[in-house]
């Protein structure tokens, strides 16, 4: 039998408490952040909208901290200053960073690292070690007390189970929460004085922390013309000289990470109007067939580009990102 839903009471209070652990738990690196980040994401990709407890994989977790972080440990280039990685920890830099500091020195794009699969698989289990020793252990723990209301560390062994209710609720705040934990991230990094050397009122470290990566971009926009015999996927007006853009079908700001299927091309009239909007049910309609029809290509293409992807998983995102609309009455985007 399912577990029951919260209440809104017990669904505010939970809100509450992450508010609590972002404002007054200790935090020496942003590993905290990466968690409850990495939580809401695989909430929404591996879970449904009832109270249940949810399983999560250590190796999953990894791979949500090496998408978060990858960007984050390239180097940062500040007005005249030489370029530098980002501190993301108080004393010495963060272990996870440093792996992955070591990865890029071998793998020129986290596309390449992917597709070396005994490279990343030893990547994913060393930062799932980190995740386990680190931030799950001191996640809830509130000057020095621990309020365990996300998941129990005796149950958390060897997979980290997230306790009844929590599932709902990390789908049903993850906008809110991975709003709360960028901030906090960026202020962050904002204040270690590692960083204050250069980080002088830097004004783009959101877009350089958070934003999507583009330097692919080009590639999937050459596969999607083909798929799209050179059309925009939404109004069907020719695609012409270059005056078209790679769109999220499900909105960055929903959910900030890519996968392949979630890919389509706009020109760049729809792709202004729509905006951070959802599209209109037809449209979805239109996206869910061309990925069915399509997935292998979809899937052989994108995967060789690095992206992840896995229909079922983007499908699920947007089962979410749709359900969510509905719930909230959001307005959807359509064709004028
Ligand atoms: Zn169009």
């Amino acid at each position: 039998m399912s577990d029951s839903l919260p209440s809104p009471q017990e669904q505010l209070k939970f809100l509450k408490q992450i508010q609590q652990i972002l404002h007054s738990g200790s935090f020496s690196s942003t590993y905290k952040f990466a968690l409850l980040m990495s939580l809401c994401r695989l909430a929404i990709e591996q879970g449904q909208d009832n109270g249940d407890r949810l399983t999560l994989d250590y190796l999953d977790i990894a791979e949500k901290f090496i998408d978060l972080y990858w960007k984050q440990t390239l180097p940062f280039h500040f007005n005249e200053n030489e370029p530098f990685l980002l501190h993301q920890n108080n004393g010495k830099q963060a272990g996870i960073v440093s792996l992955i500091h070591s990865a890029q020195q071998r793998f020129k794009s986290i596309a390449l690292a992917r597709r070396d699969y005994t490279y990343w698989s030893q990547l994913k289990k060393k930062v799932a070690d980190t995740v386990k020793k680190m931030p799950v252990t001191y996640l809830q723990n509130i000057k020095g007390q621990n309020i365990q209301f996300l998941y129990c560390l005796e149950d958390s062994q060897k997979q980290l189970v997230l306790l009844p209710q929590v599932m709902y609720c990390l789908r049903q705040f993850s906008e809110i929460i991975e709003e709360l934990c960028q901030k906090r991230w960026i202020d962050f990094i904002r204040l270690k004085k590692q960083n204050l050397i250069v980080l002088n009122g830097l004004p783009d470290l959101d877009e350089f922390m958070f934003a999507p990566n583009r330097s692919q971009l080009g590639q999937v926009a050459s596969f999607l013309i083909d798929l799209q015999k050179c059309q925009c996927f939404y109004c069907g007006k020719s695609l012409k000289n270059n005056k078209y853009a790679v769109d999220h079908f499900i909105p960055w700001s929903l959910y900030p990470a890519d996968t392949g299927h979630n890919f389509v091309l706009a020109d760049d009239k729809c792709n202004s109007q729509k905006s951070n909007y959802l599209a209109s049910e037809q449209f979805l309609n239109q996206w869910l067939e061309r990925n069915h029809l399509h997935d292998q290509l979809i899937t052989h293409e994108l995967s060789k580009l690095g992206f992840l992807t896995d229909i079922q998983r983007s499908h699920r995102v947007a089962d979410w990102a749709y359900g969510q609309a509905k719930e909230n009455g959001y307005l959807l985007w359509n064709l004028i």
